[in-house]
């Protein structure tokens, strides 16, 4: 019968380097895995680039390594970075191929890479960071939700009618497109997005697909398109925002395994009822995010909120179609 048992590091607080971060087992401390799977490094050439982490701290993509079993690494990890790895060469249409739960997964594991990076210093008495977010409780049940479905990566996993994330994935531009990879991610919102050649990713992990309803417009308005970087931006500014005015989190509770079975099978619950899903938007709030995004092009927030009805956008026109852009003109000029 297959394990379908779960692991929760989370009840016993298990961080540190002598754990497996999928499956708890006991390992040395050469037993490694690395957050950025080795083919994205060599092929983006980001062992030396640097990458700050949460506590501000320096690191590079090559150095990122989290504690992981050889079973873990062999059974699960490899071959999901090799399925992620086929599908970016067939381009923006093999990501959208992908099997979306794989996809989850695949950020979910870079995305919990540099938590776990962060909790495991964290339990150091050595270091005591100024905000601790393994003593956040609010954040600590976000990140234990999370955990139980990221566990899909080892134990067989159903999600009943669900996937955990939004996914968003565009295809940009090549004319004044100059990264070949771009990489972020939120620890507190959840928020990540990726950029591997043509392909960018933006993903919110734990809304069950919430934010990709709540921004279905904006969604389809891209499909098809070829973004300018300064549109993929937008992009982000606008899920960013979302996760950041999200305000719930689901559970997922596990059925009762039978004898036989070979998987798990996952139900969800959100709380809408004594929640609001998303805490108001407000312009400014908006605004700033979107000032952050749009650093590379020096717009400012004044730029931004002209129109304080109607802020900015390089993605939609007033009559709500998409705009073509294939070169950026200073909105100053
Ligand atoms: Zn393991």
């Amino acid at each position: 019968m297959a394990n379908l048992k779960l692991y929760d590091p989370f009840e016993k607080m298990q961080f540190s380097d002598a754990t497996c971060f999928l499956c708890g087992t006991t390992i040395t401390k050469e037993q490694r895995t690395p957050v950025f799977g080795e083919w994205m490094q060599q092929k983006y050439q980001l062992k030396n680039k640097e990458l700050l982490l949460l506590d501000k701290s320096v690191s590079t993509f090559g150095e990122l390594t989290i504690p992981c079993c050889d079973h873990c690494h062999l059974n699960h990890i490899i071959p999901l970075e090799k399925e992620v790895e086929a599908a970016t060469e067939k381009g923006v249409a093999g990501m959208q191929e992908l099997n979306e739960q794989r996809l989850f997964q695949w950020i979910g594991k870079m995305y919990y890479g540099t938590l776990v990076t962060e909790l495991i210093k964290e339990a150091d008495p050595l270091i005591s960071p100024e905000y601790p977010v393994s003593e956040d409780p609010k954040m600590l049940g976000k990140f234990r939700s999370f955990y139980k479905v990221l566990q899909s990566l080892r134990v067989p996993m159903v999600f009943s009618d669900f996937v955990p994330c939004s996914i968003f994935i565009a295809e940009i531009n090549p004319t004044e497109d100059d990264l070949p990879f771009e990489y972020q991610d939120e620890l507190t919102t959840m928020a990540f997005s990726i950029k591997l050649g043509s392909v960018a990713i933006v993903c919110t992990l734990l809304d069950n697909g919430i934010i990709l309803k709540a921004l279905g417009r904006l969604n389809r308005l891209v499909q098809g398109q070829q973004l300018h970087p300064i549109q993929l931006a937008e992009v982000k500014a606008r899920v960013f925002y979302a996760a950041y005015i999200f305000s719930v989190v689901p559970e997922y509770f596990e059925r009762a395994v039978k004898p036989g079975d070979d998987h798990l099978i996952m139900d969800t619950l959100i709380d809408d009822v004594t929640n609001e899903v998303f805490n108001p938007w407000e312009m400014t709030a908006y605004a700033h995010m979107l000032e952050e995004m749009l650093k590379p092009w020096s717009i400012r927030e004044e730029d931004i909120l002209q129109n304080p009805k109607q802020p900015l956008s390089f993605l939609i026109d007033e009559d709500g179609n998409f705009m073509r852009m294939e070169k950026y003109q200073s909105i100053r000029s």
